[in-house]
């Protein structure tokens, strides 16, 4: 088993670089001072970066380095499916410790190169430093959207439905049952080791050019929606019964109904959270039959200052907190601890 130390970075690229296949709109890549790019006409450049710490954002106990490739890359394609973009090019920050097995980063790279490249995406650069202790993964990716209709954050209104794709609650419950040294049942670790980016229906929401909202649910459902009603300048209504749970999500929650809160604040489902006037509603939900993936309208967007009340099954309401994980917050806690 050979370790980084033995190999060294610039193999390591050489690699890496080896495994990328040519990609659209790629003048350079990988290899030079920087990438240089062809952007459509007529579209706009949307770029997101998300940083992934060991011990912080995932723990190799119950994470493989081929789910964390994959992961790294479907968080960031998420951030370019909320605003209804294509993703286009990928740029990899790695930072490994030097006693680390050259397989699992490879493991690592194939999985990361097979999502990217599923979606039509082509990693065109990066930088590769040892690392004195954790492994440290910064993924940066590149969309594009036609001018003016990238969806952000800002756009919700009085009256608009707020709705989401897939289930929730998923992921959070698989890492719940693995920090307990239970294994989750298979759908629900699929969930939380092998996001699905919902690429294909942010750039369908964006085409039909009446949703007034976006947002992909890493935080969970309360803080993410929070994100719009802050942005928008408006607050909203959930309705915890409307909530999509999948079955074996629903099966844990009839054993123990305080599990409802992962699907409310649980994070990394990578759904996509959405506002549109109500007369639009059909045709989205349409939208939804048509990429098989079930949209459900869970709330309302009212005038007032931005907070969020939930709706119980019973019909009482009461206040929901919307601030999700905030990683300074919890460090302090623990730092005053
Ligand atoms: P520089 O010294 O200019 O930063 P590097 O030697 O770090 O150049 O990188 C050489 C080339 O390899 C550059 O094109 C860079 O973008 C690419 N590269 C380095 N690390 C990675 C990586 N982990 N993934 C993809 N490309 C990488
Ligand atoms: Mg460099």
């Amino acid at each position: 088993m050979m370790k980084l130390n033995e190999l060294g970075e610039f193999a390591l690229i050489d690699r890496i670089r080896a495994q990328v296949k040519p990609g659209a709109g790629v003048l350079r890549g990988i290899g030079d001072d920087a990438a240089q790019l062809e952007l459509p006409v007529g579209e706009q450049l949307l770029t997101s970066t998300d940083l992934l710490i060991e011990s912080c954002h995932f723990d190799f106990a119950w994470t493989t380095p081929a789910d964390l490739g994959h992961k790294a890359v479907a968080v960031n394609l998420s951030d370019i499916a909320a605003m209804g973009g294509t993703p286009r090019y990928l740029y990899l920050g790695l930072a490994c410790p030097g006693s680390a097995e050259v397989s699992a980063i490879e493991a690592f790279m194939t999985e990361a190169l097979a999502l990217a490249e599923a979606h039509g995406v082509t990693l065109v650069g990066g930088d590769t430093c040892r690392s004195p202790g954790p492994w440290v993964v910064s993924v940066t990716v590149e969309g594009t959207a036609a001018t003016g209709r990238a969806i952000g954050r800002d756009g919700a209104r009085p009256g608009d439905v707020v709705v989401v794709s897939g289930s929730l609650g998923d992921s959070a419950l698989a890492l719940a049952q693995l920090q307990r040294g239970q294994s989750p049942a298979e759908f629900l670790a699929r969930r939380h080791h092998r996001p699905e980016a919902r690429v294909a229906l942010g750039q369908a929401l964006a085409a039909t050019g009446c949703v007034s909202a976006m947002i992909d649910l890493s935080d969970g459902l309360s803080s993410d929606l929070g994100h719009i009603l802050e942005a928008s300048h408006v607050r909203a209504r959930l309705d915890l019964a409307a909530l999509p749970l999948s079955e074996p999500f629903t099966a844990a929650l009839q054993a123990d109904p305080e599990l409802l809160e992962l699907a409310l604040s649980g994070g990394e489902d990578y759904e996509l959270l959405f506002t549109l006037a109500e007369a639009d509603l059909p045709a989205v939900l349409d939208l939804g039959r048509q990429l098989n993936l079930p949209l459900t309208p869970v709330g309302v967007i009212q005038a007032g200052e931005p907070s969020l009340l939930l709706r119980e099954a019973s019909g009482a309401e009461r206040s929901c907190q919307t601030r999700g994980f905030d990683h300074f917050a919890a460090r302090k806690q623990r730092d005053d601890a």
